[in-house]
């Protein structure tokens, strides 16, 4: 499955000098191609992605590794049987022996890329569609919790705390009444401080940043109460459903529904965010010129981009500054600039690599007007010409 932790290791594997290989693929709905047609077809693409690099230039081990990368993605995709084909991202860069395939849950388009990294932008759009989120169901005797990432349902742990009911009978004045529902109440208790042990041990593990919370309204009042600040904090939302009878596909859907909304109110905030703060002391900076002088300084904590926005560019060979397409060499270090084809793509990688949380935005016709791209930065570094 397709996690953040995935993504940011393909940033970080080092080219060391050679070319590496990415390729999407969107299993078609309807077959219209043979087997062997299919096969031409997607040498084809492999073939139109290394066209752009002056290929007689490449070392013959370098030229041997992308053809290598090609024929084993190729084979991959060839050895899935008819009904077992997923939608694919694949990685590879054979000369270091490295090739990766991730299924993907969401249709990418299909298209291969070579370059000196790896091409990350569908993974990070499909991670920003479907963030990990943490999902408790809880009354006073049950509980479930359920860790979605990407839509699926990657950990669930049940449980069950017996706790004596009510009672009705009542003598020695209520006493052995009061004395049976106070202890009922320390049962209810325990049963909602084990909950939130399990749930502390998935979060250490798992380091979600959403929770919603779900039940009976009153049981998630109670429950939410005791939680300890860190999960509180976390907290995005709440839904109403039966414990005892909530099946996966209920919880998964009405908890995708709850995610959605917030997301949609939280890229919101961040764009009036990036726009009120943007300026020479603000701690936000809006256009792609502010933004890759922002990823330099290592400055950026939220990428904001626009879906579709995409720029040529520049980046020093030297070190792997990214700027403009009119600049002539290096402001950082005066070292050489090679042209790249998309400088956005170049910038997510970049921000993933330096921990910064990618956002895409969509249909915001105040953010197109700052440039489609913004970031919310970390800290300001002195006085920013913007
Ligand atoms: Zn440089």
């Amino acid at each position: 499955m397709l996690t953040e932790s995935e993504v940011r290791a393909l940033t970080e594997f080092t080219a060391e000098g050679y070319l590496l290989t990415s390729m999407y693929f969107h299993v078609p709905k309807i077959q219209t191609l043979s087997h062997s047609k299919e096969q031409i077809a997607l040498k084809d693409l492999f073939r139109e992605a290394r066209r752009r690099w002056n290929l007689s230039a490449l070392s013959r081990t370098q030229a041997e590794s992308l053809e290598q990368d090609s024929r084993r993605m190729i084979e991959f995709l060839s050895a899935q049987t008819e009904d077992g084909r997923r939608d694919q991202g694949l990685f590879a860069c054979s000369v270091r022996g490295f090739f990766k395939a991730i299924s993907l849950p969401r249709s990418p388009d299909t298209k291969v890329c070579v370059g000196d990294s790896f091409c990350i932008r569908p993974l990070v759009a499909q991670l920003d569609a479907y963030p990990r989120h943490c999902v408790v169901v809880v009354d006073r005797e049950k509980a479930a919790l359920y860790l979605f990432g990407m839509g699926e349902v990657e950990q669930r742990t049940s449980m069950q705390h017996d706790v004596p009911s009510h009672t009705r009978e009542s003598g020695f004045g209520g006493y052995l009444e009061r004395r049976i529902e106070r202890h009922v109440d320390q049962e209810i208790q325990r049963h909602y401080q084990q909950v939130i042990e399990h749930l502390q041990a998935l979060f250490k593990r798992y380091r979600f940043e959403r929770l919603i919370l779900a039940g009976h309204k009153e049981n998630k009042a109670e429950f939410e109460k005791l939680l300890p600040e860190e999960l509180r904090r976390r907290v995005i939302g709440r839904f109403v459903i039966d414990a005892k009878v909530a099946t996966l596909d209920q919880v998964r859907q009405k908890a995708l529904e709850v995610l959605r909304e917030h997301e949609r109110d939280r890229k919101q905030r961040l764009i009036q965010q990036a726009l009120d703060n943007a300026g020479p002391m603000g701690r936000a900076v809006i256009g792609l010129d502010g933004m890759l002088g922002a990823l330099q300084k290592r400055e950026v904590q939220i990428l904001l981009i626009g879906d579709n926005l995409g720029a040529g560019g520049k980046r020093c060979s030297n070190c792997g500054f990214l700027g403009g397409v009119s600049l002539k060499e290096c402001p950082n270090c005066a070292g050489p600039l090679s042209a790249v084809e998309d400088v956005v793509e170049h910038a997510i990688s970049r921000a993933i690599r330096d921990g910064a949380e990618v956002r895409f935005i969509d249909g915001s016709a105040d953010f197109e007007r700052a440039g489609n791209i913004a970031a919310l930065l970390r800290y300001r570094s002195e006085l920013r010409a913007t």
